[in-house]
């Protein structure tokens, strides 16, 4: 009975932990974030988010997968790309569900937007905290056949796993073996380790079209350099793709500290109407028109349209 139990209780995290960025991994993209904060940003962080953490903010999107309120939120996590693409393209990836390239953009307008009912901008700021550490995961930028990953069946430290479920969850698990105090004390690790350089660097590339791009250049790299069908994720894995990992998050956590700066940072300046658009809803899209080369609305559906409010447009 206490297995059986114990049983469902391990598949249903597994099922959880298989979504995404681990939770780990999102709790320590935000964590990193958190630290680089003005206090200007933090405290509208604060207002909006009430007593919810920053870390829980981060996973939020994930833990609502199995309410069906929310099943529009769904493709947002990821981006898919043709096979034989050597890069993103903002408008020819769109998806009429949206993705997460559009997806940030768009929430991003929202959250800057103080005019937006505070619910609203509570959920932008929500899913913008979660989509900017996906999008740093190389596996969700990939391809459709293979569902970004998560059919490509592989060994990984001895048990069944998939090649998405590596990089959201096994490899961050592995490097947390033997760290006291878990992902909290690895958030604080790697943003004493992250130099002034790297972090002038990534702050300096605000366009989510280039984060993704970053992403699919390491995931191409992850398929040539796939793990031997006969040792599978192993210590040798980890220890090669260590570095690439914790880049990805660090850059993640920088960057959303970028965006949240920016976004929240200025009290009042956001409020007035970008690039004079007048009167009704402020344009998600007008500071970001160079993430989606051409048209703003790539396909009318999911895109940066700012016309509709967050989610009520959304089936
Ligand atoms: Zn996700």
């Amino acid at each position: 009975m206490l297995r059986a139990i114990a049983g469902t209780v391990l598949s249903l995290s597994l099922t959880a932990s298989a979504l995404a960025w681990g939770a780990d991994g999102h709790r320590i993209v935000g964590t990193i974030a958190s630290a680089a904060l003005t206090d200007q940003a933090a405290a509208e962080v604060r207002d909006l988010l009430g007593d919810e953490t920053i870390a829980d903010a981060c996973t939020w999107a994930d833990e609502v997968r199995n309410d069906r309120t929310y099943d529009w939120i769904k493709p947002l996590h990821y981006i898919n790309v043709p096979r034989g693409a050597t890069s993103v393209d903002g408008r020819r990836d769109a998806a009429k569900e949206g993705e997460i390239v559009s997806a940030i953009i768009r929430y991003r307008g929202v959250l800057k937007d103080r005019s937006r009912p505070k619910e609203e901008r509570l959920l932008a700021l929500r899913l913008i905290m979660h989509m900017v550490g996906d999008i740093h995961q190389p596996f969700h930028v990939s391809y459709k056949d293979d569902k970004g990953g998560n059919s490509l069946t592989v060994q990984s430290f001895g048990k069944k796993s998939n090649m998405h479920k590596v990089w959201d969850t096994d490899l961050i698990q592995a490097r947390l073996k033997g760290v006291k105090g878990g992902w909290a004390t690895l958030s604080a690790d790697l943003r004493e380790s992250i130099t002034p350089e790297q972090r002038r660097q990534w702050g300096s590339v605000t366009d989510p079209v280039a984060w993704a791009n970053e992403s699919f250049a390491i995931t191409r790299t992850l398929y040539r350099d796939a793990p031997n069908p006969k040792t599978g994720v192993d210590q040798a894995y980890y220890e090669h793709f260590r570095p690439v990992l914790e880049q990805r998050l660090e850059a993640a956590g920088v960057r959303l500290a970028v965006l949240l700066n920016d976004a929240l940072g200025t009290p009042g300046a956001s409020a007035k109407p970008e690039q004079g658009s007048g009167k009704g809803p402020a344009p998600a899209t007008s500071p970001v028109q160079p993430a989606a080369p051409g048209k703003p609305a790539p396909s009318g559906g999911g895109g940066a349209s700012g016309a509709n409010p967050a989610g009520s447009g959304t089936p």
